[in-house]
């Protein structure tokens, strides 16, 4: 039925940005273009193989009040927080990081040349457990698993659960997020069901991707936002398509934001400043 199946409402090849130590990125959510997605706060795209656009990584800094999620799909970065905890992010590999009341972490090219490439999305976390204790769940890419379908479609499941039963690995209660990594063959459809009023979207990652019934279909490095709708129905151009699926239960929460934090209201983000300088991380 077309009246259930989602249809694109906006799209957008997001903007430019540096952060961290001079790393070049493009910021596709959390920029002045497109400033949140319910309960998306910041998607950032890395793709270069010029070392001086990532070696400068991403020395020490603080989180307070969301999850953030590193997906790389070429080279490593090394993480390290001031729990002591450390570990290298593959191809392949998820590390979703529940920052909860506060988390002082740096993220580090584990290269000096070559390409990286891949993806950070900050998921917020409900007011009731923003303060939560930081945690992770970090997969590497044995333990990520990759379904592969007769048509030779490929879908790499990070978080949630495919047509055919394939779970992801990282779980979330609070805004129950599908997070698929799907790899097209020429012409090929895919259809995924979401909660009708999900937050949706799809970025192209390689190739042409037809959604809906649309008559233009979205390019390399496109994000597609989706409208309400419990299915999502998507065919490859002629030459494949690769993208990320990404869909989650909105908050409806007020949002403040200060660099690094993300609270309900200012004054925790003054607050998480203040903790942050006393050393209470
Ligand atoms: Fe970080």
């Amino acid at each position: 039925m077309a009246t259930n199946t989602r249809e694109i409402t906006r799209t957008t090849a997001g903007v430019p940005a540096t952060d961290g130590d001079g790393v070049r990125m493009t910021r596709i959510i959390g920029s002045h273009e497109l400033d949140m997605l319910d309960p998306f706060l910041l998607l950032d795209c890395f793709e270069s193989d010029q070392p001086q656009d990532y070696i400068g990584g991403f020395p020490s800094h603080p989180h307070r009040g969301f999850e953030t999620v590193t997906y790389l799909l070429a080279g490593r970065m090394r993480h390290k927080d001031n729990a002591g905890n450390e570990g290298v992010i593959e191809p392949g590999g998820v590390q979703w990081m529940t920052a909860g009341r506060g988390i002082v972490h740096s993220e580090m090219p584990e290269q000096e040349d070559g390409l990286l490439r891949g993806f950070q999305l900050w998921v917020n976390l409900p007011a009731r457990a923003k303060m939560t204790a930081p945690a992770y769940q970090e997969f590497p890419p044995s333990r990520t698993p990759l379904e592969r379908r007769p048509d030779g479609t490929e879908i790499r499941v990070i978080a949630g659960r495919t047509e055919t039963g394939t779970e992801g690995a990282v779980k979330n209660p609070f805004v129950h997020p599908t997070y698929l990594d799907v790899s097209l063959p020429a012409s090929t459809a895919f259809e995924q069901a979401v909660g009708h009023d999900d937050t949706a979207f799809v970025f192209v990652i390689e190739g042409e991707l037809t959604v809906g019934e649309s008559a233009s279909p979205l390019g390399r490095r496109t994000l597609g936002i989706m409208g309400p709708g419990e299915r999502i129905s998507v065919t490859a151009g002629s030459s494949g398509a690769r993208f990320l699926l990404i869909a989650a239960q909105p908050l409806r929460e007020p949002v403040a934001r200060g660099g690094p934090f993300v609270m309900n209201t200012q004054q925790e983000i003054l607050q998480a400043f203040d903790d942050y300088r006393r050393n209470r991380f």
